[in-house]
């Protein structure tokens, strides 16, 4: 393991004031025609929330990417980056789709490079309970309105060797997590433990999850497919992203096939 990459990676976009930067991590979106922009706003706290529209997405699927609800983990909100970027060069990755990323959830967090907001709260235990912190209202908001027939979240573990997931919502989320981390063990390996994080787990598969995280909210009809990936937060901040935009982009192409596979039946 190279910590000394990883320090450097890390440190990118830290502004002099100490702090990393979230515009100079969102810049490369903000000028990129293709990708359209919104600030969501609300009691001091500001989101961006990027959207991406693929080729014949008269009817879109809208699948939703968030990250770095822990402000420690950058490679997630990179990862998010990388992937809009990579969308708006080639296009047909994002066939019959609508994304809307949400790269830094935990604004404050990001910049003080702390897991918790600078209100010191863990987001991530947030949702769903009637919390009165502005990041949870403004992402409970728009998993309230925008009919996400998917949800993508972004973590990094640090005790953790490899690459895992966690799968709820449709039956099929665990058809879509599987190949998606086959795909990225080409970058990072996958944690095989029968135990992750305190939770029994099977090929780096968790279908258990903490209360309060981040997740549709109930009876939503359909039911949405609800994957959070795990990179192993002290690997190299390029690999971890790496590994994940490839998990994202076989997420895409499975649940495509598997729509056109139902909609032919
Ligand atoms: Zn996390």
């Amino acid at each position: 393991m190279n910590s000394e990459v990883n320090q450097e990676s890390a440190s990118r976009f830290m502004a002099e004031s100490g702090r990393r930067s979230i515009s100079d991590l969102l810049h490369p979106l903000h000028q990129n025609g293709g990708i359209n922009s919104q600030i969501l706003s609300q009691g001091g706290i500001e989101l961006f929330r990027f959207s991406f529209r693929g080729p014949n997405s008269s009817d879109p699927i809208r699948i939703a990417i968030f990250a770095a609800i822990h402000g420690d983990e950058p490679a997630g909100a990179l990862a998010a980056v990388q992937f809009l970027l990579e969308l708006a060069t080639e296009p047909s990755l994002a066939e019959n789709y609508l994304i809307h990323a949400y790269p830094v959830c935990n604004p404050t967090g990001f910049e003080d490079n702390t897991r918790c907001s600078r209100r010191g709260i863990d987001l991530n235990r947030e949702f769903w309970k009637g919390s009165s912190e502005p990041e949870v209202q403004l992402i409970e908001r728009e998993l309230d309105t925008q009919h996400f027939l998917g949800l993508i979240q972004l973590h990094a573990d640090d005790t953790s060797e490899g690459l895992y997931g966690f799968v709820r919502g449709a039956t099929l989320t665990e058809h879509l997590l599987r190949p998606a981390l086959l795909e990225a063990e080409k970058i990072l390996p996958r944690n095989l433990n029968p135990s992750i994080d305190g939770f029994a787990a099977r090929d780096a598969i968790i279908y258990d999850h903490y209360e309060g995280v981040l997740a549709a909210p109930a009876r939503m009809d359909p039911v949405p497919f609800e994957i959070i990936l795990e990179t192993p937060q002290l690997a190299p901040v390029e690999s971890q992203v790496e590994a994940l935009v490839i998990a994202m982009r076989t997420v895409l192409a499975e649940y495509r096939r598997f729509i056109s596979f139902a909609q032919n039946l």
